[in-house]
């Protein structure tokens, strides 16, 4: 190892906590560092020096010049996720990183219009053709590191459904729910968590108005039952940008903010990945 790469790994490695003692203390330091909430659901950042490859389970992953990348762990994941790292002087690190498991809540809502839970048939096709569109933008990979800045709440509102719980829609089990609700009066702004492009914006029967943006390799942000969007696919928004109003379109009892979070199509909890306290309720 070279004085030049040795300085390199020494810096990546002291700015790095996130090695922590349990996982780590018999293993040598490496020269790479992933950050994160390391739950199950949750967000990962890595950091590796500048030039280097990453495979994330045997398939590269995007690297910024500066060594930065990111990928997440499943909400059910409970396999490692394999980091491989060649360094650009030659030589290379593997570790393994298994999340922590979390416990999810069965959630019960009564109450929701029964043909957005049952769906008549003539609109199954129409609901097919919605989530193939959502699908298919999750796979955009847009050139930005967005996501490096973290995510702020994008409305106030009472935290009315956390990620993960199981899902009774009007006594039907239905599958997990993927996002986490804030609660709020209809016309309530919603402001871009980070800044990033807009992917999506149409108005979708389950999801009401729904607004997808993307923030660079593969993080993407959703919002669904607005009452108004503001926004339209293309549109670079910046963070703190209002993107659309609260709403009870689609599959909603009352108004509130649905919102999600993506690594491609890994199903993310955005609260894992908010850098402020959540905002009080209106
Ligand atoms: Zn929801």
């Amino acid at each position: 190892m070279n004085r030049r790469f040795f300085l390199r790994c020494s810096l990546a490695f002291a700015s790095t906590p996130i090695f922590s003692k349990s996982v780590f203390a018999a293993e040598p330091p490496v020269c790479f560092s992933i950050t994160g909430a390391m739950e199950q659901g949750s967000l990962a950042l890595g950091q590796a020096p500048p030039g280097s490859l990453v495979a994330l389970d045997g398939r590269p992953l995007d690297v910024t010049k500066d060594g930065r990348f990111v990928f997440g762990f499943a909400y059910n994941q409970t396999t490692p996720s394999q980091i491989a790292v060649r360094y650009p002087e030659g030589g290379g690190d593997s570790r393994s990183f298994t999340p922590a498991k979390r416990q999810y809540d069965i959630q019960r809502i009564d109450g929701l219009p029964q043909n957005t839970v049952t769906p008549p048939k003539d609109v199954q096709e129409r609901i097919a053709q919605e989530s193939a569109t959502i699908y298919l933008a999750r796979f955009t990979n847009t050139p930005g590191t967005d996501f490096l800045s973290g995510f702020d709440w994008p409305a106030p509102g009472i935290e009315s459904g956390v990620f993960g719980s199981q899902r009774i829609d009007n006594g039907t089990p239905m599958s997990p729910h993927m996002g986490v609700d804030m609660a709020a009066p209809t016309g309530t702004p919603i402001h871009a968590p980070a800044d990033g492009i807009v992917t999506v914006s149409a108005d979708h029967y389950v999801n009401g108005g729904f607004t997808l943006i993307a923030h660079g390799q593969g993080v993407a942000t959703s919002y669904l039952h607005q009452s108004k969007r503001l926004v339209k696919e293309g549109d670079a928004v910046k963070r703190g940008q209002m993107i659309g109003h609260i709403g009870r379109t689609g599959r909603a009892t009352g108004p509130h903010l649905h919102w999600e979070m993506n690594w491609f199509q890994v199903k993310l909890d955005p609260a894992l990945a908010t850098k402020k306290p959540k905002p009080d309720s209106l």
